[in-house]
């Protein structure tokens, strides 16, 4: 499934002030909150998309790549699992826009809980660890293996935090994990479930704490996790490895590993998005006589023709030569400008041949202003 854009979500277009955006969220935030559309899945599925368009639009930064790069520039291709995105989760959205829905229930310690009724399952929190890739390795894809310093379940009690696994029923909340209060909020008064603090939601008590994990079920540990990054990423992409985060107290759900993309400067070959630019430079001799010259690629070289009298700043596309588009089966190219190299010293006699060729006919400029210049290839690119 693709996802819907966030300007189309929020009913917004491009030119949208950040007021604006705020105003639109909170009017879908209002009409599909989950405490107004109790279990219903539809609702909540548009709550989500809101905050989500919400996150990336009302974040400056986040939304200049959007509007550049689309859903793959703020790391939201459609999939979950080990894709990209995956979207926002209920605890993301409450602990994030907290403030959007006027203060909001205490999700605190090591992750967030999925609301609604009953007791809460806790989740252990994301990880974030950033990867720097080269050229080579985002034209092909690459395995990585990420050491990472995390949460894992206790050995000693088997991430349960009870000694001899023996539990007691929370008091507070006679087990259910919550506790009701009534609240104002721009949305009117409003009954919230707040998570019961006797317990943190977990509905019972640890009875004797594991000597290990002094009861929280989780300890530190590293970790070597391997990730597949897939080709054609870029920098700034954010890849979700689904369960690879944090490990929750007493048992709860993993959290995800978010693997921020970054990228290695290449110093011949530069890119823009799918495409990748190199600038060729040729001595005037063989602009003018014609030659073969070398281009380097990704992975290795291509020889290409100059033909007898190159003007510098001539464009050569080589077809397929760039990157694989992350978002789907194609593959950028690889421009070529050729830039004629003017000798900056000269030996006496090599100055005497050049003044001979002044005042040649051959040598006075003709350009052909009906060919495409530097202003239709610039536009050609662009479009
Ligand atoms: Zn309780
Ligand atoms: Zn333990």
């Amino acid at each position: 499934m693709s996802k819907r854009d966030f300007y189309e979500i929020l009913g917004l277009t491009k030119s949208a002030s950040d007021d604006e955006i705020k105003k639109a969220y909170r009017k879908l935030a209002i009409k599909y909150h989950p405490d107004k559309n109790p279990d219903d899945k539809a609702a909540e599925e548009k709550f989500k998309e809101a905050a989500e368009a919400y996150e990336v639009l009302s974040n400056p930064e986040k939304r200049q790549r959007y509007n550049q790069y689309g859903h793959a520039g703020v790391g939201g291709a459609s999939g979950g699992g080990s894709g990209f995105g995956g979207g926002m989760n209920m605890d993301d959205i409450f602990s994030q826009f907290g403030d959007i829905f006027g203060g909001g229930g205490g999700f605190g310690g090591f992750g967030g809980s999925s609301r609604g009724g009953g007791r809460r399952v806790v989740r252990g929190s994301n990880l974030r660890v950033k990867v720097k890739l080269n050229l080579q390795e985002i034209a092909k894809g690459v395995e990585k293996k990420l050491k990472v310093n995390k949460f894992v379940n206790c050995n000693t009690c088997k991430g349960s935090g009870a000694k001899n696994g023996t539990f007691d029923t929370c008091k507070l909340c006679n087990g259910s994990g919550v506790q009701v209060r009534t609240q104002q909020t721009f949305l009117g008064a409003m009954q919230t479930q707040t998570t019961c603090s006797g317990c943190n939601g977990e509905g019972k008590t640890v009875k004797d704490k594991c000597q290990t994990c002094h009861g929280d079920g989780i300890v530190r540990a590293e970790e070597v996790i391997s990730i597949n990054i897939p080709a054609g990423v870029a920098e700034g992409m954010q890849l979700s490895v689904g369960g690879k985060g944090n490990a929750a107290p007493r048992g709860g759900i993993n959290g995800d590993l978010l693997v921020l993309i970054e990228e290695e400067e290449h110093l011949e070959l530069k890119r823009d998005g799918s495409n990748l630019f190199y600038d060729s430079y040729v001595n005037f001799a063989d602009a003018a006589l014609g030659t073969n010259i070398e281009i380097p690629t990704v992975d290795s070289k291509v020889k290409i023709k100059i033909e007898p009298g190159t003007q510098s700043g001539k464009v050569l596309r080589l077809k397929g030569k760039g990157l694989p588009d992350v978002n789907s089966y194609g593959t950028g190219d690889l421009l070529v400008n050729i830039n004629v190299w003017t000798p900056q010293s000269l030996s006496a006699e090599e100055k005497k041949m050049l003044e001979n060729l002044r005042t040649s006919k051959n040598f006075e400029p003709k350009p052909n202003r009906k060919d495409k210049g530097f202003f239709d290839r610039m536009k050609e690119y662009f479009d």
